[in-house]
């Protein structure tokens, strides 16, 4: 019998692109990575880019598979060198041949771009006998030289890891003694001292001479791309940018073509379209006699692209001619790469180019006048998450900035201004109109008022839902949580970032949409609203399905969250209205009284000061509804912990100061989340409840007598129990009705809850029986299904996410398997036992683009998030739509 024979089929790891077979297309980027899969795209829309090949994303991703043994995937190389030859014979050279040497480049390309985060080898290739063979047939030794000094440094540094300053000490020394500018200045007898020198300093480095065999060289540097993937800077832009970490890079070879060639050679990058204003109009900058990274590193100031008109006119010509097919044919505004080599232009990569949330708008707007893009198309293009970027302050992209050290951006915009580190002294240093940088270990809500002069919040701990950043985010104010580069001694009045010491009064300047703080003072510029903003919104207004309401809790909030087209409150949180001094006094001598009376006086004081909050909102948003949610705070939060306040509140309330201390004490929990907060306040102390119920119905009922419209609805926090919905329902109908007949006035109400524990999810058929609504709180029911404690999580949750372990961090985005299953478990419950059951989101999660993308699916009603994110919603809500379709 004969035995079956073994076949194993191989994965093809490597694609071809240019001369006479190309593999590839566009729609390939995930396998291909984005600058493979459009190098193919180019070579067959007859564009001119020099040949070469692909290695797959599946081949890094195998070859990470494979690392511990340090090995290739089986038949990877075997692909690459039969690519190689292929490329020989496309080229007519040959690879270390050192007659007609064949050099290629060796560059990294994700799926998305991710620009500038991996590594690249250029005029791979060469060695002592190639770069003369490269001399004698370009007839050039400068030239060959000045390959040969870049391709040692680039590959000592990406490939062996000598740090690039070294190469750089070596080339700046050469430059210095013989007293000149430029590296385009330095001489044959100059270059080969270089080259000498950078030999040894590899020598040095590694103990090792440095690699001649080109095959050896290609296949350290292909290893070296594939571990780029991994290097610091380049994890750092995916977790910022929500990219999974093992979708893994394609590395294409290519064959090189030469920008430094001398004064008819050049190499540059471009836009179609301006991207940071969207203009229409050809964008970029070049250099003559340079390689790629000359322009990137800054070696020499790039010139402007229109003068390239000027220097090669023939060469402009066909470049317009390019960028105008490639607009064309993507329907995208594009950043392009090009070589001019002696004369003749070269495309080394074009892709969809990053802009601001500006030019987005501007760009899809034009594009649907100019027929391009239909107006659907328009809508999705514009990435929502971006949106508020446009109503915030932004670092003026011309300063040159120092990053001291990254945190998590939790609230975009940015702003400037001087250290300090207690929200008193923020107080006292605006009332002196200085602008300052509120420095935190974490913030707690007594904070608010600190934080409400400061121009932005820096802290150490908490999350994208600490309450730093939930206030800042509603405040609108730049705020970067969970900097852990950050300590801070706030008796000492000073604080390091990255081991950078800051004193109180140093300024820093912080890029709220990146986490980036920034040292000193930067320039800020501050975007106006256009008329395509205003027209893109109408658009997505039409398509949506979901409604959008914002959390807001004061009138200032609940205008600006109108002006952006919200339709209602969904959440106005009340116990941030009881923060301000003479509120915060009666609320403690409330809590701390010991009989009734002096409880129920505190009470009275505190009636009509809520009552004047919500007559405000209520007209506001005349018309629509407002959420009001009962006090859901632990008590202890509002309670004094400072001497000097303890002291003055005993003398007010006439009780010892032993006294309050224990009061104190009894109130304090080691776990206040999941202690006496929310509707469980309500029922032990239902005075406090009755007092809001009060003040709601009251003020609706005055504003009704004035000939306004309020629709109040009141929301009962943290519920687990229908009973103690039924308790709390109870005692809001009493005191609303009571209310309302006393006004004599017709006023409609409705009560509704919070659904943010997972056993209010799974039994909320009962709950909703008696519900008008639902709002599901993301945030605590986030925490309470992981058990991951909200502003604690910050400590470990990033390396969650680092490590693949979790996609996103489930604070920002929500968790759809887990989370999202009990809302949707919570959904259908609750609207099968009442219809008329009203359901939205009031978490964070609200003004997610891709968690309201989810909500859109689940067929919920409406999404409520801060009021500088309602547009954000307003046009996630309609690309779900067009996604769905
Ligand atoms: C929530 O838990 O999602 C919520 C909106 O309430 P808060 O953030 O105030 O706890
Ligand atoms: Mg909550």
């Amino acid at each position: 019998m004969i035995d079956k024979p073994k076949i194993t089929v191989m994965p093809k790891y490597v694609y071809a692109f240019g001369g006479d077979n190309t593999e590839g297309r566009s729609d390939m980027s995930d396998l291909l990575g984005g600058k493979g899969a459009n190098l193919a795209e180019m070579a067959s829309l007859g564009i001119e880019v020099p040949p070469g090949f692909t290695i797959t994303t599946e081949a890094c991703i195998n070859y990470f598979k494979n690392k511990k043994k340090n090995k290739f995937p089986a038949g990877l190389w075997d692909q690459v060198k039969a690519s190689l030859s292929d490329l020989e014979d496309k080229q007519d050279k040959l690879f270390g041949d050192a007659d007609n040497p064949l050099l290629v480049s060796v560059r990294s390309g994700a799926r998305v771009s991710m620009p500038g985060m991996m590594d690249t080898v250029l005029n791979l290739g060469l060695n002592d006998k190639t770069v003369q063979g490269l001399a004698q047939r370009t007839g050039d030794e400068r030239f060959a030289l000045d390959c040969y000094r870049r391709f040692i440094s680039m590959f000592g540094n990406v490939v062996l890891g000598i740090e690039g300053e070294k190469f750089e000490a070596i080339l700046s020394k050469k430059k210095a003694s013989r007293k000149i500018e430029f590296d385009t200045e330095l001489l044959v007898a100059d270059l080969k001292s270089v080259i000498k020198q950078f030999h040894t300093l590899v020598r040095k480095s590694t103990d090792e001479e440095f690699p001649t065999d080109p095959l050896k060289q290609l296949r350290l540097a292909v290893e070296a791309v594939f571990n780029s993937w991994n290097i610091e800077r380049a994890r750092a832009y995916r977790r910022m940018n929500g990219i999974p970490h093992d979708w893994g890079t394609g590395v294409t070879v290519q064959a090189m073509v030469f920008g430094n060639m001398g004064e008819s050679s050049a190499t540059g990058v471009a836009f179609t379209r301006n991207p940071a204003t969207g203009e229409k109009h050809f964008y970029g900058e070049f250099m003559l006699n340079a390689q790629g990274e000359d322009v990137v590193a800054g070696v020499r100031t790039p010139t402007d692209i229109s003068e390239l008109e000027k220097t090669m006119p023939e060469v402009y010509k066909t470049l317009v001619e390019v960028y105008q097919k490639l607009e064309k044919h993507y329907c995208d505004m594009q950043d392009l790469e090009f070589t001019v080599e002696n004369e003749k232009l070269y495309l080394l990569q074009t892709r969809s180019g990053k802009r601001t949330a500006t030019s987005a708008i501007k760009i899809a707007m034009d594009m649907v006048n100019e027929g391009l893009i239909s107006k659907n198309e328009a809508i999705s293009r514009v990435p929502a998450g971006q949106l508020d970027q446009l109503f915030h302050p932004t670092l003026d992209p011309k300063e040159k900035i120092h990053v001291l050290a990254m945190g998590l951006g939790a609230s975009p915009g940015a702003a400037t201004g001087k250290v300090v580190f207690t929200p008193e002294h923020a107080q006292e240093m605006t009332e002196k109109k200085e602008k300052v940088i509120l420095v935190r270990i974490e913030t707690s809500p007594e904070d608010i008022q600190g934080m409400n002069v400061a121009q932005g919040i820096l802290t150490a701990k908490g999350g994208m839902t600490s309450h730093a950043a939930v206030v800042a985010r509603a405040m609108g104010k730049p705020c970067i949580t969970g900097c852990g580069d950050l300590t801070v001694d706030v008796k000492k009045k000073k604080c390091t970032l990255n081991g950078v010491q800051i004193k109180e009064y140093d300024s820093i300047s912080l890029d709220g949409a990146t986490g980036r703080v920034i040292k000193g003072q930067v320039s800020l510029i501050r975007p106006r609203l256009t008329t395509n903003f205003t027209q893109l919104m109408r658009w997505a207004d039409g398509v949506r399905e979901l409604n959008v309401y914002a959390n807001a809790d004061t009138p200032h909030d609940a205008m600006v969250a109108r002006d952006f087209g919200a339709q209602g409150i969904g959440l106005c949180r009340t116990e941030h209205m009881f923060f301000d001094e003479e509120r915060i006094f009666l609320v403690r001598r409330m809590i701390l009284a010991d009989n009734n009376k002096v409880r129920e006086e505190a009470l009275k004081k505190l009636l009509p000061i809520q009552r004047t909050d919500f007559t405000e909102i209520f007209r506001v948003m005349d018309g629509l509804p407002v959420t009001i949610r009962l006090l859901d705070m632990p008590l202890h939060e509002f309670l004094p912990t400072k001497p000097k306040e303890i002291q003055s509140l005993a003398k007010d309330m006439k009780i010892s100061r032993s006294a309050i201390m224990g009061k104190l004490e009894s109130l304090t929990e080691v776990n206040p989340m999941l202690g006496h907060r929310g509707c469980r306040l309500g029922i032990t102390f239902p005075e406090i409840y009755r007092m809001q119920v009060r003040a709601i119905i009251e003020a609706a009922c005055r504003n009704v007598k004035k000939g306004e419209n309020p629709v109040p609805e009141i929301m009962v926090p943290l519920v687990g129990h229908v009973n103690e919905f039924d308790r709390v329902r109870e005692l809001v109908v009493e005191e609303a009705e009571e209310v309302i007949a006393k006004a004599g006035v017709k006023l409609k109400y409705k009560i509704g809850t919070m659904i943010e524990l997972p056993r209010a999810a799974l039994t909320a058929d009962k709950i909703a029986e008696k519900a008008d609504f639902f709002s599901f709180g993301t945030n605590d029911l986030t925490q309470t299904t992981f058990g991951l404690s909200r502003d604690d999580s910050s400590t470990f949750l990033p390396d969650y996410v680092d490590h693949g372990l979790f996609d996103r961090d489930p604070f920002v985005s929500v968790d759809q398997e887990g989370v999202g299953h009990l809302i949707k478990i919570g959904l259908e419950k609750g609207r099968a036992a009442n219809d008329k059951l009203h359901v939205g989101i009031c978490g964070e999660h609200g003004g997610d683009p891709d968690s309201i993308n989810f909500f859109h699916d689940l067929g919920l009603d409406y999404v409520s998030c801060s009021p500088y994110r309602v547009p954000t919603a307003i046009l996630a809500a309609a690309q779900a739509v067009i996604k769905a379709q």
